[in-house]
């Protein structure tokens, strides 16, 4: 067991093992097999526990990360599950597919000489050991409270702010349309980024501590804004982001070009045993095709791997900038270059050739340019560079924007910024709409599973000064 912290200058930084990538290419299981007890203490000895720690600062729930590192390092896992669940409702989702590279572990001073602490790897770690020694317990509201809140959407940001609610006393009630809770972690993020029933066994214990789940419910559809406003003391709409942005190019519209969420949500539900006919009858599944992604986030590179899973023939991704420009994570980039995805830098999609369904993608090759006025370069195309791609199935990931809520939920007050996301009053997190909150994507636009986890905390404090105050003070609850 490691006894002193600052073992960084002596040890040197050990991520869990990776799964050998044919191994990886075979199955759905996590890529990363997880940290024995020893190697865990260990990494985390390596903290320099920092007067002002950087990490702390840069992730977004502001975790008390060098408290959990100490803890670890002595062996104390009960109390560093404790201090990790204090101010994080997931730890062991965020440990698993946080961005660490840009926001703690790119943020840890020992970086400079030395490889960061494994922070990400570590506060997994803990929560997995927690769950397996029964450390996580259902939320338990000190009393119970009249009031009730709905909320639409179980994503984390939705998910959050029904835990943090709850634990205070309200009533509780999560709206999807889907039919399981979890939002993008669920349909989105692949198995075998963060197995689903890492995500389920949320749901059961929200359940299990008197959260109530009305699902396969859209708000919009089954029940109005009105009627929940109605029937609840506050609302909070935490539905994501989900308008796909689109290709307009010839051939776009050709069978076999397809959408990239539809595409992961056919591939999740099929891992979790649903029956599903777009992948059944070949529309959705990738076997035995050369598939082509376009697009260089982290939704391209889920797209990429989960084809790699379900045997492709051939996967590409086309990306019009380069791989030092690629929004998506480094990691992820490797971990696909490794499961064999061939990527195009620098090309564009110019038209989807085919007859009665799409059989090639022309490219066109791109360059780098003058930076914009937010300095970032521009791509511009190399005049007569044309290249064709052999394609049966063309993934388009390029990226969410909102839906049109407003007219969704035929509430034209409901006030959007010029992205359409919703327009909120920063310091109180409340629409336009008195009583109705919103928080997560549809309020940040497309983000992090992270920055929803916080969202959702911190509008789960606003819509409980909002009931106090109304309940302490008839003149505000009768405006
Ligand atoms: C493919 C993919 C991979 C990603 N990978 C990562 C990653 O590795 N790491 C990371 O940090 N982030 C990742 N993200 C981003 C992350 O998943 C999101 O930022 C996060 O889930 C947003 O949380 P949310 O609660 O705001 O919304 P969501 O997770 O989108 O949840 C919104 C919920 O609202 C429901 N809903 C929508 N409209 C209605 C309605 N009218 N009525 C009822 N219910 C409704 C939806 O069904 C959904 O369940 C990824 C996103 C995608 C698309
Ligand atoms: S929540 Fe994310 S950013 Fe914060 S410590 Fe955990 S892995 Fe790092």
């Amino acid at each position: 067991m490691a006894e002193k912290m600052l073992q960084f200058v002596r040890l040197q930084q050990r991520q869990p093992d990776k799964r050998d990538a044919g191994e990886r290419r075979a199955d759905w299981e996590e890529v990363y097999r997880p940290f024995a007890q020893e190697a865990a203490a260990t990494q985390a000895s390596r903290c320099s526990q920092c007067g002002v720690p950087f990490c702390q600062v840069h992730c977004p729930l502001n975790n008390n990360i060098p408290d959990w590192l100490k803890l670890t390092a002595e062996g104390r896992l009960e109390e560093a599950y404790e201090i990790a669940a204090a101010t994080n409702t997931f730890p062991e989702i965020c440990g698993r597919v946080c961005p660490q590279d840009r926001l703690c572990e790119g943020n840890c001073v020992i970086e400079k000489g030395f490889d960061s602490v494994t922070i990400g790897a570590v506060e997994k770690y803990i929560t997995d050991t927690a769950w397996e020694r029964g450390w996580v317990k259902p939320p338990k509201p000190a009393m119970e409270r009249g009031q009730s809140v709905g909320i639409i959407g179980a994503g984390p940001a939705g998910m959050a702010a029904a835990e943090r609610l709850r634990v205070m006393g309200y009533q509780v009630t999560v709206y999807d349309r889907h039919d399981r809770a979890g939002g993008l972690m669920i349909y989105g993020i692949p198995n075998f980024k963060l197995e689903k029933d890492v995500v389920l066994r949320r749901q059961k214990q929200y359940e299990d501590g008197g959260i109530e789940f009305s699902l396969n419910v859209a708000v919009g559809r089954d029940v109005t804004l009105g009627e929940l406003r109605n029937k609840h003391d506050a609302v909070l709409v935490a539905t994501g982001v989900y308008k796909a942005r689109d290709i307009a190019n010839p051939g776009a519209e050709l069978p076999g070009v397809v959408a990239a969420l539809d595409y992961l949500i056919a591939a999740n539900r099929k891992g979790l045993g649903d029956a599903v006919p777009e992948f059944e009858g070949g529309a959705l599944n990738a076997e035995g095709r050369h598939v082509v992604v376009v697009g260089g986030g982290d939704t391209a590179m889920d797209c990429v791997r989960t084809a790699v899973r379900q045997g492709a023939a051939s996967v590409t991704c086309l990306y019009r900038r380069d791989k030092a420009n690629m929004p998506g994570s480094m990691r992820e980039v490797k971990n696909a270059e490794e499961e064999g995805v061939i990527f195009e830098w620098l090309a564009a999609p110019e038209a989807f050739l085919g007859g009665t369904a799409v059989e090639a993608v022309r490219a066109q090759r791109m360059h780098l340019g003058l930076p914009d006025a937010t300095g970032r370069q521009q791509v511009e195309p190399i005049a007569g560079a044309l290249f064709d791609l052999k394609a049966d199935l063309v993934i388009k990931a390029l990226g969410f924007d909102p839906e049109d809520l407003p007219a969704a939920f035929g509430e034209p007050e409901l006030g959007v910024t010029r992205w359409g996301t919703l327009k909120v009053d920063h310091r109180t997190m409340m629409t336009a709409l008195p009583g109705v909150f919103a928080a997560g994507d549809i309020v940040r636009g497309a983000s992090l599973v992270v920055w929803g986890i916080r969202d959702g905390r911190d509008a789960a404090d606003q819509i409980h000064a909002y009931i106090q105050a109304r309940a302490e003070c008839p003149a505000i609850a009768a405006e």
